[in-house]
């Protein structure tokens, strides 16, 4: 085995000088408690290690012991449910002592095995051979490592087992034997193989309106939330990770402070999954790194939980993983990157940045995996840009990777209007791509009215600096009129508030009628006003009031108060005398 004697350290990285020859990105144990370790580089006899545990107290002279491994995680029925670190040790929260050092692993859990197959048939890599019962009753695929292939010589009968023990054995074609457990290991920083990358067809479902009606992202798609500090990343990862319909949530909180992710370790074992009924924590797996943590491991924790997310698209569902926040994560980059002496570039990050996103982003897709399924991985990554500036090297790196962008506005939220998504700063890619999905949703106008809507939103923000240079009642009656149905779309729209019972997860239908209403509301109002309407007078309907507040109070299951409230404006516009249908001479008192 090789081994090597340190005889330099800086924080997390050692130098040490090799007896034998170690691998680049070999997993290392260093010192008496064999904290965890990576070779990242090779100079001559001098190895450099990155030490993903504290370092404190450790001197020259200790030893550094090779796995002859990569960095390895073990992928298992024992991830969902549960909290892990950066490495994936068991985290229990975050104020209990963490990982003890040198640990490697979750201690084993027992689950309930059911074969699939029978000995005699063949198995092929991420095939299922088996599948568990984990403790809420979820089951979970055990599917061969990629590199498997063979014919099943043994599999275990149904009953109780320990996550080491082997379950089944497969004889290759050259006739080595190898034993599977439950799960298997898999190298952090290598993707996971599929059979192919499949086109994305649907979107990913959110809930938040400003978001799957405005800027969807696809299924297995790509998306960035930049936003400066208290904006509502945190807030809107969380409401995504409640309500968006993946199958199964990885929710990484990477380098934020630890009450950031209190929410998540606190609120989420409480909540119910709207969909299965049972609860959230089971389709979700937490990996935390903390500020507080080592910095190394932030580094890695990326890598990890994209790892986590692509084993369970390889059982064949859709996974979402959301990333709190990817600058903690650059800037883990950087420190450690300094450690190594390397030069700076753009903003103190190494040089490196740009391809170190792009390789993570390039890991969301919709696949066709080995086993012949088909799964996905969507990735949201949170960016917070110091002071707000999204000019800085990792929003603007970010952007070219990513297909749908959110950027969130600090003087929407300034002004408490959530989630503080800009309209105009914001953008969606594969919008067009969903039309199809939105007329199966029932909503064939879905693509005009989003255009209308956006519109609407882009001639507000012209309107509203002209307005305040000659005053809004000196704006033609049209313009007034566009700034008013603007300000609905706002307000009745895309506000949408995460702590509401009602409304912090609004359904594709429910916001196909909700557009529909307001569609229906503009061109009545345009109608009206065409023909002679003063737009201040539509501030007074009393159809307003309910129109602004449907959100709130028409739930999912209650889709008819939509039917009711639309009858309800077109007697109100009638009366009026604007709906296109009454004869034009009507309007003359309204004048
Ligand atoms: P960030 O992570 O960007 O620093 P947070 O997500 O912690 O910001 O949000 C800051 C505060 O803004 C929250 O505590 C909450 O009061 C408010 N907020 C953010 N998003 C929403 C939302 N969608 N609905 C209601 N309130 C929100
Ligand atoms: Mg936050």
């Amino acid at each position: 085995m090789s081994h090597a004697l340190v005889h330099w350290i800086s924080g997390p990285v050692l130098h040490a000088r090799a007896e034998a020859p170690f691998g680049l990105r070999e997993a290392v144990r260093v010192g008496p408690q064999a904290l965890l370790g990576e070779v990242v580089r090779l100079d001559g006899d001098t190895i450099v290690v990155q030490v993903y545990e504290d370092t404190t107290g450790l001197r020259p002279g200790i030893e550094v012991c090779g796995d002859g491994l990569p960095l390895s995680i073990h992928l298992g029925p024992g991830l969902l449910g549960h909290i892990f670190d950066g490495l994936l040790r068991p985290l229990s929260g975050l104020d209990t002592p963490h990982v003890t050092p040198g640990m490697r692993r979750a201690p084993p859990g027992e689950f309930d095995f059911e074969p699939l197959l029978e000995a005699g048939a063949a198995l092929a890599g991420g095939q299922a051979y088996g599948q568990v019962r984990g403790e809420s009753g979820r089951v979970q695929r055990c599917i061969a490592p990629p590199d498997a292939d063979g014919s099943v010589e043994w599999i275990a009968a149904a009953g109780r087992c320990s996550e080491l023990d082997t379950v089944c054995r497969i004889r290759t074609a050259e006739g080595r034997l190898c034993e599977l457990a439950m799960g298997h290991d898999w190298p952090v920083r290598q993707p996971r193989p599929v059979r192919a990358r499949l086109p994305a067809g649907a979107p990913l479902v959110t809930g938040q309106r400003i978001l799957d009606s405005l800027f969807p992202v696809a299924l297995g798609g790509k998306a960035a939330i930049p936003g400066g500090f208290g904006t509502g990343k945190t807030v809107l990862l969380e409401a995504l990770a409640k309500g968006c319909n993946a199958d199964v949530i990885v929710y990484l909180g990477c380098g934020e402070r630890g009450n950031e992710l209190a929410g998540v370790l606190e609120e989420f074992p409480t909540l119910t999954d709207p969909r299965s009924g049972g609860p959230l924590m089971d389709r979700t797996v937490v990996i935390a790194n903390t500020s507080n943590m080592p910095v190394a491991a932030r580094e890695a924790s990326i890598y990890s939980a994209v790892t986590v997310a692509e084993y369970f698209r390889d059982q064949g569902l859709d996974v979402a993983l959301m990333a709190d926040s990817t600058s903690r994560w650059a800037e883990a980059l950087r420190e450690v990157s300094g450690r190594f002496g390397e030069l700076p570039g753009e903003g103190g990050y190494p040089a490196y940045l740009s391809s170190r996103l792009a390789d993570f982003y390039e890991r969301a897709a919709v696949v066709e995996t080995l086993g012949g399924g088909r799964g996905s991985v969507t990735l949201i990554g949170a960016i917070s840009p110091p002071s707000g500036d999204f000019s800085e090297p990792v929003t603007s790196h970010t952007k070219r990777y990513v297909r749908a962008y959110w950027a969130l506005d600090v003087k929407r939220a300034q002004a408490r209007f959530y989630p503080a998504v800009h309209p105009l700063q914001s953008y969606a890619e594969d919008a067009r791509g969903f039309a199809s999905w939105w007329a199966g949703q029932g909503n064939g106008d879905w693509l005009k009215m989003r255009r209308r809507f956006l519109t609407l939103l882009d001639e507000q923000a012209h309107l509203e600096r002209m307005a305040r240079i000659i005053g809004k009642d000196a704006l033609p009656v049209r313009q007034q009129l566009t700034l008013f149905c603007a300000e609905l779309i706002n307000e009745a729209f895309l506000r949408q508030s995460a702590f509401s019972e009602i409304d912090r997860v609004c359904s594709p239908q429910r916001q196909a009628a909700m557009m529909r209403l307001i569609m229906r509301f503009i061109d009545l109002a345009e109608a009206a006003v065409a023909a002679g309407l003063h737009p201040e007078r539509l501030a007074r309907l009393d159809s307003l009031r309910p129109l602004q507040r449907m959100g709130e109070e028409f739930a999912d299951d209650a889709l008819e108060r939509f039917a009711e409230l639309e009858a309800r404006l077109d007697s109100e516009f009638a009366a009026l005398g604007g709906t296109p249908a009454v004869n034009e001479d009507s309007h003359a008192t309204e004048r």
